[in-house]
């Protein structure tokens, strides 16, 4: 014959298990939806007799555990992965971005560009042509893309249009190395095409970070791949070349590309009348024995 518990105790123990069964804590008293009494996390059998009986029978535990930290991977289901690193994202971080934005150089943008394969263009290239000159020229020229001879030899304007284009620098009273030449796009277009539209916006980033870096007074344009990319607009060059446009508080002048003057010859009196006013604003002096 079980012991009866006092009546006080009773309403005291069913006032803890209505307090315990409140913070889900279950394991140490009858389950009412099944009808069994547990001891130590294991149903007792009781006799049903017992186990609708009040009171609860003496065998029964019926005060819980003191409460310790749970072991989280004890109360995880076994098949719990354990807590994996936060992944890393890919990339630079937010911190670096704005280091960069700040305190960007030309290096750090070749680095950044890297053994690019962004675009389907590094599948056939030979080099990467970066850009070539001075740092802190006053003067950028920025071209199209590199040609065979660019992409054999890792410099702009190397091959025949190169070679005429050295020879309007130096007409200028400059010398390459005074000026910086870079292109839209680092890497030679197949059959020498033209840069398609989704070479053109993967690779023109770098081009825009390195006009930021250099900060030159003038921008001159070859051609109407760069000045379309630069001035972002889809009217023909002849619309706009010759006059003084602006990119990015900069001044920029738009003429014809060298390899379009090795075609037509005529067109080089134009190109000239261009190259003059970007020396007056430079301030070079016009050579004795060269007219507009
Ligand atoms: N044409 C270009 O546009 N860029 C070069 O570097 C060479 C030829």
């Amino acid at each position: 014959m079980p012991e009866q518990i006092p009546e006080n105790l009773q309403k005291k123990l069913a006032d803890r298990l209505a307090f315990y069964e409140d913070l889900g804590i279950r394991l140490f008293y009858r389950d009412r939806s099944g009808g069994n009494f547990f001891h130590g996390g294991q149903p007792v059998e009781l006799s049903e007799s017992v186990a609708h009986s009040n009171p609860i029978p003496h065998e029964a535990p019926i005060l819980p555990k003191p409460f310790s930290k749970p072991d989280l991977q004890k109360v995880l289901p076994a098949a719990a992965p354990k807590m994996a690193p936060l992944p890393v994202p890919a990339g630079p971080s937010l911190f670096d971005i704005v280091d960069r934005i700040v305190d960007d150089t030309l290096l750090r943008i070749r680095e950044d560009l890297g053994e690019c394969t962004r675009c389907k263009l590094h599948k056939n290239r030979h080099s990467i042509v970066f850009g070539d000159g001075n740092p802190k020229a006053e003067l950028v020229f920025v071209g199209e893309g590199p040609g065979a001879d660019e992409d054999a030899q890792g410099l702009p304007f190397v091959g025949r249009a190169g070679k005429l284009l050295t020879q309007m620098i130096e007409a200028m009273g400059l010398q390459r190395k005074d000026v910086y030449i870079c292109n839209v796009v680092k890497c030679r277009p197949p059959e020498n095409r033209q840069p398609e539209d989704d070479e053109i916006n993967t690779c023109s980033p770098y081009l825009l970070r390195q006009l930021d870096v250099i900060a030159p007074k003038v921008i001159v344009c070859l051609g109407a791949v760069a000045a379309k990319t630069l001035l972002q607009t889809n009217r023909g060059i002849s619309q706009f070349r010759g006059q003084w446009l602006e990119y990015r508080g900069r001044k920029l002048m738009a003429t014809y590309h060298p390899a379009y003057l090795l075609r037509n010859p005529n067109a080089k009196g134009e190109v000239w009348k261009d190259l003059q006013k970007v020396m007056a604003v430079l301030g070079l002096q016009v050579k004795r024995g060269k007219s507009s």
